[in-house]
């Protein structure tokens, strides 16, 4: 078995003018094409083949480096595309609006306290909103950490991500990471977070 490219679920200029088709085209034809490749080299031919990827990051410490950098580049992408919509923005329903409004208060604080996330994260790596022992949290990772990886310090199953390494927004936004960060709310695809707190 190998790791497959996803298709993305809408066209490369679809989340214009939020963010451009230049940068979702290099972003996932060069970056998330470029992870699963280095992680299908890094597997193959080991009997670490028929595992899904879910369970190599649950144990990722055992792996050499690559893996945790490629599996993790591969595993956020392909959430990262799906968090996305040229139909998103607004706000959540439902069970995950009172879930956040149980635990932040408000949502505005909510997107207040995950924009901070995003905007703080030093150097690549990505922002998320989790579901961690049964109540929404907040988080940020380094490079391609997440939190499904026995290393991460909070652990958890992502319900939103963000990712704010450069690639995602320099020719676009160049050095304004909040510029970047303030578009996704334009575009997230809040369905896909409800599906997924859910369960
Ligand atoms: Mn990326």
């Amino acid at each position: 078995m190998s790791f497959k490219l996803p298709e993305l679920p809408y066209s490369y200029d679809a989340l214009e003018p939020y963010i451009d088709t230049r940068t979702m085209e290099i972003h996932h034809t060069k970056h998330h094409a470029a992870y699963v490749n280095n992680l299908n080299n890094l597997i193959a031919g080991t009997d670490k083949e028929a595992l899904s990827i879910e369970q190599i990051l649950a144990e990722v410490s055992k792996y050499p480096v690559g893996v945790r950098n490629n599996g993790g580049g591969f595993y956020n992408h392909n959430l990262f595309w799906s968090f996305m919509s040229p139909n998103g923005g607004g706000k959540p329903s439902g069970d995950l609006m009172k879930a956040i409004e149980v635990e932040f208060g408000s949502f505005e604080v909510f997107k207040e306290k995950f924009s901070i996330a995003a905007t703080t994260r030093f150097g690549s790596g990505w922002a998320w909103l989790l579901k961690s022992e049964g109540k929404l949290v907040v988080t940020s990772t380094p490079n391609q950490d997440n939190p499904l990886m026995d290393i991460a310090d909070v652990k958890g199953t992502p319900i939103l991500a963000l990712d704010v390494w450069e690639h995602a927004y320099y020719l676009n936004y160049q050095n304004r990471r909040p510029d970047y960060i303030n578009a996704f709310w334009s575009v997230v695809n809040w369905a896909e977070a409800e599906k997924r707190y859910r369960g």
